[in-house]
């Protein structure tokens, strides 16, 4: 599975290794021998249940039985006419074996690019021309929490700080986040923590951290106008809150002028979302 758990520079959780691979189909299939759920994925091309048949492969991760029309079942209880690949009943067992989990594009599974989870194709509403499988890159759960988000006022409290809302912003996100160009931030921020003055060195990636000044949990990306050079302490402090709940009004004024951020914005006394539109279609 390719699901990991990374902080970035502004702390947030997301998903790493999905990316391009978001309409990838997968293989589910249960174990003959230990009745282990095993994943994998496939790409973007499925399966023919023959090929599948003639061909396959499929090692259980866990008890390493393998799945192929070449090995007896595993099923002591059955007579060993059943069971043996050399008769009929039991090659008509691995066919069916091998056509259920790729015959119909239902029965494969696919990973929900917004919670990691790798779930059945059912678990995904339709969305035509999407990848093989033809479906939404985020769960039905996910995508029910997205909409909540998308209108704040419903559910602010449950949302509130929470993981879910975190990774929602990260997907919302997705591609608009720039890439910082570190040197240049630390010229401009005289290589100076900007909250406290404590000298920092670049090479050092320990002490220091990219303060995503308009938080991303409020929808902002990762720009130039957006990047402030923290102590990791300072950033520590600052995480998710809203510029004028961490900065003074001279240090906004500062900031603004620094990244040529907007002031009025940074200055609010309350977080404002700005940027709610969905991802583009990755095709
Ligand atoms: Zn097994
Ligand atoms: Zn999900």
């Amino acid at each position: 599975m390719s699901r990991r758990k990374t902080r970035h520079k502004t702390g947030l959780l997301r998903i790493k290794g999905i990316g391009k691979k978001v309409h990838d189909a997968w293989i589910g299939y249960v174990c003959l021998a230990c009745e282990t759920l095993n994943l994998f994925s496939i790409g973007n091309t499925l399966l023919d249940p023959n090929d599948t048949y003639n061909t396959a492969e499929w090692r259980c991760k866990e008890c390493d039985f393998l799945h192929s029309k070449d090995s007896p079942l595993p099923f002591k209880e059955w007579p060993s006419e059943y069971t043996d690949p050399d008769s009929i009943k039991c090659q008509r067992f691995w066919h069916a074996f091998f056509r259920i989990a790729t015959e119909n594009k239902e029965a494969y599974w696919k990973q929900c690019n917004a919670c990691g989870r790798i779930l059945p194709s059912h678990a995904f509403s339709k969305h035509s021309e999407w990848g093989p499988l033809e479906k939404q890159m985020e769960c039905r759960s996910c995508k029910g929490a997205i909409n909540a988000y998308l209108n704040p006022k419903r559910t602010k409290q449950q949302l509130y700080e929470s993981n879910i809302r975190r990774r929602i912003a990260d997907l919302l996100l997705e591609g608009e986040n720039e890439t910082i160009d570190i040197d240049e931030l630390f010229k401009r921020f005289n290589n100076r923590c900007f909250k406290t003055g404590v000298k920092l060195d670049e090479n050092k990636r320990s002490t220091w951290e990219i303060d995503h000044i308009l938080p991303s949990s409020w929808l902002y990306p990762l720009t130039k106008e957006n990047a402030a050079l923290l102590s990791k302490e300072a950033n520590n402090n600052k995480r998710n809150k809203w510029p004028s709940h961490f900065y003074t009004n001279t240090e906004l004024i500062k900031l603004a002028r620094i990244t040529g951020a907007d002031l009025e914005l940074l200055s609010r006394k309350e977080p404002l979302v700005t940027y709610v539109q969905q991802p583009e279609p990755k095709k």
